[in-house]
């Protein structure tokens, strides 16, 4: 039989350990900006009922017809066709209605944080297992929860440290006032179709607002000329539009009108914002995108109740970190090696061993029949800043000898003060970096 050498799945990857610093920093800012703005932490399955996305996202948006991937279930659900979530809305809606969340107090302000599943073509930064942090904000249709989405993305992103942001928005109105607008829209495009792009002639029909955010040469500079939503507002989304770019004009965030941003989910009213690095001039990668959705709650059959929210891909933010040289801090590893030699010894250092944990001091110890030498070499290779060693005579004596394991040099202290001296000098160390 011939070796295989298996591999990650197309679109997938692995995330070693070097690369750990920046999701923990990431993952850390996001709870944090967020905790710290009134959310609440919320997890949800991997996989949900298919119609609670084809539904709720739109069956001819591309990421239901094309994207999606579906469960071969094998069960007494046999009838349920389950997919696996290729993004957080649909599935937090889901979950407020069926956990009666119109009742609690509002607005309800829900974050989450995990995989989304898309099958997409693999490209450069496009994966088909992909991290997203993403907010929804329930039961508030004021201009106040558009304004706290995009803040709440705008704060995570620059508390990061990312330079050079901005926010693209645009309004794509409501009910009342689109339909009126994609008819001028399908009257601008309808003899230009033929020159278009496949994409776009199947759009036409069937989510025309696409025709202006296709990346197509000759498509985009047909939606350069096209008629603008903004014009076709009705009072109240007009009104509601202004009042959300005053509050960005207020809290100082960069951002710019974009017409042709409509974002490819069905279930967007009034506000939709992508946010982007101006270095970035085709705008391949949003960093973050969202909008409002006041019929998707009722669409999966709960109550009327106005929504916005917004989802950053973690992969995009990463790889700008990166490029923006962001420095990361390691997280804490082993601090302390403990290296003992002889049976008594050995004893001692369990007790010595929970004295330093119980301090919060991350501590290596596996008793060992090595040398010396050879113990000190496995505590510098583990990176240890410093070793506690406790031979046949300090066990005898109730002593430990603390040595820098950086500097090469040895102080003996009674065993019983070992968390404090080590502590002290953790922290000097820590100022010193
Ligand atoms: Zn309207
Ligand atoms: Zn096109």
């Amino acid at each position: 039989m011939s070796k295989q050498n298996y591999q990650t799945p197309r679109g997938t990857k692995d995330i070693l350990p070097q690369d750990q610093p920046y999701w923990i920093k990431v993952r850390e800012t996001v709870e944090k900006t967020l905790n710290g703005l009134g959310f609440g932490r919320i997890d949800l399955p991997h996989f949900e009922n298919s119609d609670v996305f084809t539904r709720g996202i739109g069956e001819q948006t591309d990421v239901v017809s094309k994207e999606m991937y579906f469960l071969e279930s094998h069960s007494d659900d046999e009838s349920i066709r389950f997919a696996l979530r290729p993004e957080g809305t649909a599935g937090t809606v889901r979950s407020f209605i069926q956990n009666g969340m119109s009742s609690w107090s509002q607005p309800v302000r829900l974050f989450y944080f995990g995989a989304m599943f898309r099958h997409e073509r693999p490209q450069k930064g496009r994966y088909r297992e992909l991290y997203q942090a993403g907010v929804e904000i329930f039961g508030d249709e004021t201009a106040k929860s558009d304004y706290l989405a995009i803040m709440s993305a705008w704060e995570i992103l620059t508390r990061l440290g990312l330079k050079n942001i901005i926010v693209y928005t645009n309004s794509i109105g409501c009910p009342k006032c689109r339909p009126k607008y994609l008819l001028k829209l399908k009257k601008y495009y309808k003899e230009k179709l033929s020159k278009m792009c496949p994409d776009c002639q199947r759009r036409f029909e069937t989510n025309p607002l696409r025709l202006l955010d296709c990346k197509n040469e000759v498509c985009h500079a047909f939606a350069k000329e096209a008629p603008i939503m903004l014009d076709s507002l009705c009072p109240e989304c007009k009104t509601h539009f202004q009042d959300t770019l005053e509050y960005l004009d207020y809290f100082n965030i960069k951002y710019d009108l974009d017409p042709t941003l409509v974002r490819g989910l069905d279930y967007y009213t009034q506000t939709v914002f992508e946010i982007v690095d101006q270095a970035d001039k085709g705008r391949q990668g949003t960093i973050a995108g969202g909008g409002r959705y006041n019929g998707l709650v009722e669409l999966l059959g709960g109550p009327k109740t106005p929504a916005v929210g917004f989802s950053l891909g973690v992969e995009r933010v990463i790889s700008l970190m990166k490029e923006q040289k962001i420095e990361v801090n390691k997280p804490r590893g082993v601090e302390v090696c403990i290296l003992q030699l002889g049976e008594k010894a050995k004893e001692i250092s369990k007790s010595i061993y929970d004295a330093l944990t119980k301090h919060d001091i991350n501590v290596y110890f596996v008793p060992s029949n090595d040398g010396l030498r050879q113990q000190i070499k496995t505590a510098s290779k583990l990176d240890a800043q410093y070793a506690v060693i406790i031979g046949q005579q300090e066990a005898v004596k109730d002593e430990i000898i603390l040595r820098d394991l950086s500097a090469s040099s040895q102080e003996v202290f009674p065993a019983a003060d070992v968390a404090e001296a080590v502590k002290k000098r953790l922290i000097k160390c820590e100022c010193a970096k």
